[in-house]
């Protein structure tokens, strides 16, 4: 199986990089992110819990983040690999998945972070605002709390994966199609 966790701060563009991966790989893409988001929508009760945490720029709980996304995992019992977007975001759940991967006979092939300076990602996140209809998109204080969040407890976890030598930084500036290249590349080789 190829398991990539595609990495990186608020606003980095791995939702598009993502989206781009799982064509060519053919891969299930699992962005917990979007996955909150369906369940804020249609109302569901992990969705009313999670709105609380989503709409100040916080993280979800790990326990309720952690269930959700083996969840996801059993139900594509067939996939030839995964893509994982925004998760692992702590490096609980980074023991968690890897202990759950295990358990399973497989593992995480790489983790390719998306280096974008902080700047950028706060003007392209109120950009997308303009279209998401992401309340946590549209309020430079929120935009701000989840760097801030990603600074203090989901940077540390490129340093599991450094640890097992499985972490490849990528240059997160340019065209899309530039990036999807370094990725490929760094997937290639
Ligand atoms: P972005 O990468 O632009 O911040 P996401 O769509 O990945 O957006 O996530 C939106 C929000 O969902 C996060 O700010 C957080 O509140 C919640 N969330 C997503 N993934 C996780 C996770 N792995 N653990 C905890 N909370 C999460």
């Amino acid at each position: 199986m190829l398991n990539i966790v595609l990495f990186g701060p608020p606003g980095a563009g791995k939702g598009t990089q993502a989206t781009k991966l799982v064509a060519k790989y053919n891969l299930v893409h699992l962005s917990t992110g979007d996955i909150f988001r369906a369940n804020i929508k249609g109302e569901t009760e992990l969705g009313v819990l999670a709105k609380q945490y989503i709409d100040k720029g916080d993280l979800v709980p790990d326990e309720v983040t952690i269930k959700m996304l083996e969840s996801e995992v059993e139900k594509n019992g067939d996939a030839e690999g995964f893509i994982f977007d925004g998760f692992p975001r702590t490096t609980f759940q980074a023991e968690s998945l890897e202990t759950f991967l295990s358990n399973k006979r497989t593992e995480i092939t790489v983790m390719l972070a998306l280096d974008v300076a902080e700047d950028e990602l706060v003007k392209r996140i109120l950009n997308r605002a303009k279209d998401s209809g992401r309340a946590d998109d549209a309020d430079e204080s929120i935009i701000r709390n989840r760097i801030e969040v990603y600074n203090t407890q989901t940077a540390v976890v490129a340093n599991f994966y450094a640890a097992k030598d499985k972490f490849k930084k990528i240059d997160g500036i340019g065209s899309i199609d530039e990036i999807s290249e370094r990725l490929y590349n760094a997937i290639e080789k």
